[in-house]
């Protein structure tokens, strides 16, 4: 059969018009080696995966399928939160296994994805302008111990979310949990058709690691999650950082406060997870008026109230007295409360979540971030007193803090003496993170470089497209 000249150019065109374009640069992608779904033995190769990785996702992949996968992701996580929370707690042996499984659900259900790449547009007689949420490229992201599963979904939800890909570099005490979480969605990412490698990490996480982190050309930024040390070390690093600190966060109870809530919201709060979380409760400031009731309806809530000499002997245990300047006993940093009474020989009290106690604002579990399930109650005679007790406590660290009041003059005032980046007003501390409370969750508070609460869009750089003369504006 003869075909004609136009008939030959109608088959091309449409074999041309079914090919899919797509499938046919994914296979050109350049091949990956090495690697055990996402983990590797070198950081060097994790970089250089992650950054292969990237360029396809970027290339590549859609808006929709960065919105597909990241369902996918947060399916699986949701499948194995409870397995996750049994491995973090076995591992690090910190912190509370029901609360784990709260701390992941909010994670996997309340970190925002794609949706929060929002596109500023300015429209006027210059042109059209139109600013933009670009990735990155390869993110260095260091996970802390206290929260290790949680945010490697948090930043990996995050952060592939804004177009990039990830290198963790991990807490070594909860290396092993961290790893097969990041296998886990690695596998999900990739079973759904997302490219290979856009999570990686070196399985036996070094701090050697970071520097070679901060000092690749392929990375891009670091986001670090953890102590003033690891955060400061990135800073001096010269590579862009996004820094999640320390906090101290003091709460205020002043003498128009609705004392039974405050004393269920601290208790909930402080007592949650063993107080691993940075934004928890970690000293009270309450006017003289309100203590007695204070301190009353917390003992109904649940609290232990510890003799001036019990909290002796729990200070010695938790804290390391290093010529007068005191740093905590990590043994003791989230261990349940009933641990540390029977280690001081008191018995019966297996229940309590929370031990309080009645001290000065210069105890040693006031002024330094304990990771603990031990709230120190301060009496101040005035709501000045409070406030400025509260803000040396904090320490700068602008985390963190929260006051019970029905005075909306206090709530002001001390909301600007201590500028922190969550402030929440009669309600846990938790409810500031999105548990229990309005607005979106991180287990990555940026307090020191100033993104705060971090989303997608926190880990994307701003770029610009101007159309001049006027070209497709429609007034
Ligand atoms: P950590 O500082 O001991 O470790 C955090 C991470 O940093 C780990 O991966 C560790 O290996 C690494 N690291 C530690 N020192 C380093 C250094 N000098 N250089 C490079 N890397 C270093 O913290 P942790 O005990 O795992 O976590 C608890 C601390 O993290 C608390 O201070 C808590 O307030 C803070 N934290 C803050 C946030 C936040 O969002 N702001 C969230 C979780 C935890």
């Amino acid at each position: 059969m003869e075909l004609k000249a136009e008939e030959i150019q109608l088959i091309v065109q449409q074999v041309l018009e079914n090919i899919d374009v797509k499938k046919l640069s994914r296979v050109s992608r350049p091949p990956v080696s090495g690697g055990d779904c996402g983990v590797f033995k070198c950081v060097k190769e994790a970089i250089d995966a992650a950054y292969l990785a990237q360029r396809d996702w970027v290339n590549n992949y859609r808006l929709e399928d960065r919105r597909r996968i990241i369902e996918a992701i947060r399916v699986t996580a949701e499948k194995h939160a409870e397995e996750l929370a049994k491995m973090v707690r076995d591992e690090t042996g910190m912190g509370r296994y029901e609360d784990k499984v709260q701390k992941h659900l909010a994670v996997i259900r309340k970190t925002p994805g794609v949706e929060c790449l929002t596109t500023d547009a300015v429209s006027g007689d210059a042109g059209l302008m139109i600013e933009e949420c670009a990735p990155f490229g390869v993110i260095g992201a260091i996970t802390p111990s206290t929260n290790p599963t949680e945010t490697i979904i948090n930043n990996t939800i995050s952060m592939i979310a804004g177009g990039n890909a990830v290198v963790f570099n991990v807490h070594p005490g909860a290396k092993k949990c961290c790893a097969y979480c990041l296998k886990l969605l690695h596998k999900t990412i990739v079973e759904n058709g997302g490219p290979k490698n856009l999570i990686t990490m070196q399985e036996e996480p070094m701090m050697e690691a970071v520097n070679v982190l901060t000092a690749s050309p392929k990375i891009r930024l670091m986001a670090g999650t953890g102590g003033m040390g690891m955060v400061n070390a990135l800073l001096r690093s010269g590579k862009k950082t996004i820094g999640a600190g320390a906090g101290n966060p003091p709460v205020i109870v002043d003498d128009t406060a609705d004392i039974l809530l405050a004393a269920k919201e601290i208790y909930r709060g402080a007592s949650f997870d063993n107080n691993l979380l940075c934004l928890a409760e970690k000293e009270v400031f309450v006017m003289e008026d309100a203590a007695d009731k204070l301190i009353s309806e917390m003992e109904k809530e649940g609290a232990y109230l510890l003799s001036p000499d019990e909290l002796n002997k729990i200070t010695e245990l938790a804290m390391i007295n290093k010529d007068g300047t005191y740093q905590i006993n990590k043994k003791w940093v989230g261990k349940d409360a009933a641990l540390f009474l029977k280690e001081i020989g008191v018995c019966g009290c297996r229940n309590t979540r929370l031990l309080i106690c009645d001290t000065d604002e210069n105890h040693p579990f006031v002024q330094v971030e304990q990771l603990m399930p031990v709230l120190p109650i301060v009496r101040c005679r005035s709501f000045d007193e409070c406030v400025r007790a509260a803000v040396k406590a904090e320490a700068g660290n602008r985390h963190t803090a929260s006051i019970f009041s029905k005075n909306v003059d206090h709530m002001t005032y001390f909301g600007k003496e201590i500028e922190t980046t969550i402030y929440t007003k009669n309600g846990a501390t938790l409810k500031g993170v999105g548990i229990g409370g309005e607005g979106h969750t991180t287990m990555t508070i940026a307090g020191p470089t100033g993104e705060g609460l971090t989303c997608a869009r926190s880990f994307t750089r701003k770029r610009r497209c101007m159309l001049a003369e006027g070209g497709l504006r429609i007034i």
